[in-house]
């Protein structure tokens, strides 16, 4: 067992903290934050510097990267803000993932370089207004009708929803029932009758664009088809590394709020002295230390195990829900050393609490991890249909 870093990943690390430095990201932190905002100068900017596909195949444009190099590039961004480390997780962890390992050489070759230079972008559509947790009830879908389909239904919650060129739309094919008839299709923006909600106002993740997709008669090209019916197994073993790259975003989240409220403990007094002297003071970054610790080894190891694949089922979702509870404690404690002022938009920490709770809702909630993490501990499975 090797805890080290790569000379390759440390360079890695150092060029992201110096661009952060250069590019001001705590600041941009803050104003995508109070303008509601998409940043979208950093696509080309992340292109340029190769952090967009770094673990795409090096044949369409990527960097052929194992997936950990991804996961510490992402944690370093998401200690300002996950907005800033969106682009970096999509391209690297999100759907995209999905084209390069079971899409079609047409579909890789038009798709993958475009989101390694930052030009494109793919959202993933799982979501329905009547279909998350319950994901096997989706009733999007596609009837053949020649030589496409055509697409109606509706998803909710889509991260990058109106932003994105592409989307990877999960649909039942016709009429079979249960998860043997879902696959994913790939809908491209502008298509005729495809169509956007109003944008999605969160609680955080501010300046991360969200909306329902609206699918109304779209005729889709049969050659759009990235996974078929029957194959949705594949499907959800792909969405274990996305899992590993929101548990990322909690380690970078709750890494900065450590960082904040070190900084304020040695600076903030009372009693005529910094706050970092009280015992009490202490044992809360202690403990914020103690935990985003502990979750960064589970991440890490999940994201190892992944090498330039997925990663184990079992170890993506443990690694995912601890770190979504860990961000949590990690938040709140930062906001509890600041006293009032952890409260006030003023200081970034109320705003890291409140990027922080995304995660655990996003990719699958405690729930639904929780019973995963059990079927494989009884190795059985659980159903929780209603007979
Ligand atoms: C910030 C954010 C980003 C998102 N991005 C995307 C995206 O890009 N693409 C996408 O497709 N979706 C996205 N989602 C949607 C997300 O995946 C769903 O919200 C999530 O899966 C939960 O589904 P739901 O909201 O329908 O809740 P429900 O499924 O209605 O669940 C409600 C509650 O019931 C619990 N519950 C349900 N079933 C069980 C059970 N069997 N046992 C115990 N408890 C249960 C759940 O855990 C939850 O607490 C995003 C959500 C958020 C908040």
């Amino acid at each position: 067992m090797d805890f080290s870093l790569s000379q390759e990943q440390q360079m890695l690390i150092d060029t992201l903290k110096t661009m952060a430095k250069r590019e001001n990201f705590k600041e941009l932190a803050s104003n995508i934050d109070a303008t509601g905002e998409f940043p979208r100068h950093l696509m080309k900017k992340y292109g340029d510097m190769g952090l967009l596909g770094m673990t795409l195949s090096t044949e369409y444009g990527g960097g052929g990267r194992p997936a950990i190099d991804a996961i510490l590039a992402i944690e370093e961004l998401a200690k300002f803000s996950p907005i800033i480390a969106g682009p970096v997780f999509e391209s690297n962890v999100g759907p995209v993932k999905v084209i390069d390992l079971f899409g079609t050489e047409e579909q890789k070759n038009s798709i993958i370089p475009g989101v390694c230079k930052g030009e494109y972008s793919v959202s993933v559509c799982m979501t329905e207004p009547g279909a998350g947790s319950d994901l096997t009830a989706l009733s999007t879908n596609v009837r053949e009708d020649g030589d496409h389909y055509i697409l109606n239904g509706r998803k909710a919650f889509i991260t990058g929803g109106g932003e994105a060129s592409h989307y990877l739309v999960y649909v039942r094919f016709g009429d079979i029932p249960g998860y043997k008839g879902i696959g994913a299709i790939i809908v491209e923006e502008g298509m005729p009758g495809f169509s956007f909600g109003k944008q999605e106002e969160y609680m955080g993740l501010r300046g991360m664009p969200s909306c329902d997709l609206i699918f109304e008669d779209v005729h889709i090209p049969k050659e759009n088809v990235v996974v078929k019916p029957g194959d949705f197994k594949n499907l959800m073993l792909t969405f274990d590394i996305e899992r590993c790259g929101n548990a990322a975003m909690c380690l970078g989240v709750a890494g900065g709020a450590l960082e904040e409220a070190k900084a304020y403990a040695q600076e903030r007094q009372a009693f005529g002295r910094p706050i970092c002297e009280f015992q009490a003071i202490q044992f809360m970054i202690v403990d914020m230390a103690m935990n985003l610790d502990a979750a960064r080894l589970l991440v890490y190891r999940a994201a190892t195990g992944a090498g330039q694949g997925l990663p184990s089922i079992y170890e993506s979702a443990i690694a995912k829900c601890f770190a979504n509870e860990m961000v949590m404690d990690v938040t709140n404690r930062a906001m509890e050393v600041f006293g009032g002022y952890g409260y006030s938009k003023e200081f970034p920490v109320e705003r890291m609490l409140r990027d922080g709770r995304a995660w655990r809702t996003a990719g699958g909630t405690m729930q639904m991890l929780r019973i995963t993490i059990a079927s494989l501990i009884f190795g059985r499975r659980f159903n929780q249909r209603k007979d």
